[in-house]
């Protein structure tokens, strides 16, 4: 049986205890979102010893299930205020759950300046000093660790900015190749590690066992039924592969949809020289990689290897969210500077999307001009330099924006709006508004039905049916993220009855009884009204649940849209908890 083990950073012990009730079938972030929400005094400091920060693995990871590697880090979010669960791929999670880990939950907060190195193995987990790690990036903290553990760990680790204890802090899982590129990026997740004085775990798969289905000839069919329907899938089978997340910039760009300059335009004029078609031909004439998988097992590959021109590593991807935050976003058409801020992003430990927005909010503010690809770069530098400056950036788009006093700025709850304009994919507006995330594409892409005419079709410019597909999608997700899979599978899911039933079969064959299509969706209930619970005891209310008042007052080009959903609709999102 997988076990929780509950490290004590206060006093700097390890206990374990076998799972029970409802968590013994709980992953991802069913199982982040049940122990945050039962564990974590909801009015607590985010960085106090009071806070709790659980990494578990999904209920499916490790099961050779496809694209089932996703890694869910829950805690109190110091950029929310609200419950925080915010997942990974990479090869920490499959690793996790060799070793027999149901989840890690770090408790406590030790000395100040103190710094530690988790080491997970079969034998459970041990606490070593690691102050010689202060003050390093992601990539050579990583690269220590390989040093000495060899190249078969994972590692998950912060850099400066979840040292700073910053409010964009990430936590970053190492792919494939052992580098850094995957991260636990939104909510600040990395600061509440580095609250706790964790540099990095390193987690040594030698000698674990697989999680093996009860049921294998039930899971294996299972399987195979859902690999196929993901390869039949244009998207899932192949476009993701060929052009990478980043094949939306286009669509979303014609579509009106494409965040410009800081939210003020709907168009970004440099789409073609940062679009997904540009990025996938720059990649293959340098000789990078595109259908890059970030972990074993996954099928659908969207990532992918980005070099210079002599070929030299810089990055992963980028994703499309990154290239957009960092590019049109700040009115940048630069791919190669975009890919430069990429690689300090994960290096430093920052959410891309929380960075590029705070940039384009600085952008506003006249720190730096719109387009100004140094200045951009200088920006991240101040975060490099730990300098006051760096701080504030690091501390995200709303400190921001209140420091210089900007009124357009973009976020709901404190957490930075994505790459798509709520006012002309207003599906998707519901859920930045409602999420109990704060704004948070993935937490129910609605982009997929109103702009990409997955699972149906809804008119992205009219309120009208937004607030029904966004709850059904926040729902969905909220199963999606507790099972560990990728949500980029919902892209099948949606167009195809079969991949839902793939997955329920799975389930069934892991778990050893029947699971059917209402237990799934009753996991995503049981998470959002555990998560929506905590918020409400945070002080959160329904007057949280709306978009910044620009949107509805300032009229979004070429399709002059405001953003229209009534606050009565939006207050109807979650009418299924009582
Ligand atoms: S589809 Fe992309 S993000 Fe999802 S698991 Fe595969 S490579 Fe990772």
């Amino acid at each position: 049986m997988s076990m929780i083990y509950r490290v004590n950073m206060s006093d700097l012990s390890v206990k374990s205890e076998a799972p029970s009730g409802g968590l013994l079938e709980a992953g991802g972030r069913e199982l982040t979102s049940t122990m945050v929400a039962s564990e974590v005094p909801p009015t607590c400091h985010p960085l106090s010893a009071e806070n709790k920060l659980v990494i578990a693995p999904g209920l499916l990871t490790g099961t050779g299930a496809p694209c089932s590697g996703r890694l869910s880090v829950g805690a109190k979010s110091p950029l929310t205020g609200t419950i925080k669960e915010s997942n990974s791929g990479g090869m920490g999670a499959i690793a996790l759950a060799t070793v027999g880990v149901k989840c890690i939950v770090l408790e406590g907060k030790p000395e100040k300046g103190k710094l530690y190195r988790l080491v997970v193995n079969t034998e459970g987990i041990t606490i070593e000093a690691a102050n010689d790690l202060a003050g390093l990036g992601n990539y050579d903290t990583v690269a220590k660790q390989f040093e000495r553990f060899g190249d078969k760990v994972s590692c998950l680790s912060i850099g400066q900015a979840g040292e700073m204890q910053a409010a964009a802090a990430s936590i970053a899982v190492t792919d494939v190749e052992g580098r850094p590129t995957r991260h636990c990026g939104r909510g600040g997740l990395g600061a509440v590690m580095g609250s706790k004085g964790v540099k990095v775990i390193v987690v040594d798969p030698a000698g674990g066992q697989r999680p093996k289905p009860l049921d294998a000839e039930a899971f294996k069919a299972g399987a195979k039924k859902f690999k196929e329907c993901l390869d039949k899938h244009p998207l899932t089978g192949e476009g993701l592969a060929k052009f990478g997340t980043n094949a939306l910039a286009n669509v979303i760009n014609a579509a009106g949809a494409y965040p410009t300059r800081n939210f003020s335009e709907g168009q970004f004029e440099g789409t073609e020289a940062i679009s997904g078609e540009r990025q996938h031909d720059v990649i293959v004439e340098r000789g990078g990689k595109i259908a890059h998988a970030c972990h074993r097992g996954c099928t659908i590959k969207c990532s992918r290897i980005y070099v210079d021109e002599q070929g030299k590593y810089i990055t992963k991807g980028p994703e499309y969210e990154t290239i957009w935050a960092h590019g049109a976003n700040c009115g940048i058409d630069d791919l190669d500077a975009i890919a430069h801020m990429d690689r300090m992003d994960d290096d430093l430990g920052l959410d891309t999307i929380e960075m590029g927005a705070t940039i384009g909010v600085a952008m506003e503010a006249g720190i730096i001009p719109f387009g100004d690809v140094k200045g951009a770069l200088g920006l991240l530098q101040e975060v490099a330099k730990c300098s006051p400056m760096g701080h504030l950036l690091a501390s995200g788009a709303d400190v921001l924006g209140k420091a210089y006093g900007v009124s357009r700025v973009p976020t709901v709850k404190g957490q930075a709006m994505p790459a798509y304009d709520p006012r002309a994919v207003k599906g998707v507006g519901v859920t930045y508004a409602t999420s109990t995330m704060g704004a948070d594409h993935t937490a129910g892409y609605a982009v997929a039905t109103n702009l990409l005419g997955l699972g149906g079709t809804v008119d992205p410019l009219k309120p009208e049916g937004q607030v029904e597909l966004s709850r059904n999608l926040q729902i969905a997700t909220g199963s999606i993220d507790s099972v560990g899979l990728c949500v980029f599978i919902a892209f099948a899911a949606l167009d195809d009855a079969e991949a839902g039933e793939a997955v329920c079969q799975m389930l069934s064959g892991l778990l050893g009884r029947p699971v059917s299509g209402d237990d799934y969706m009753a996991i995503g209930r049981r998470v959002l009204t555990q998560e929506r619970k905590f918020n409400k005891a945070a002080g959160f209310t329904e007057a949280d649940d709306r978009l910044p008042d620009f949107f509805k007052t300032e009229q979004l080009a070429p399709h002059n849209a405001t953003f229209d959903v009534s606050d009565k609709e939006l207050d109807e999102v979650f009418n299924f908890i009582d």
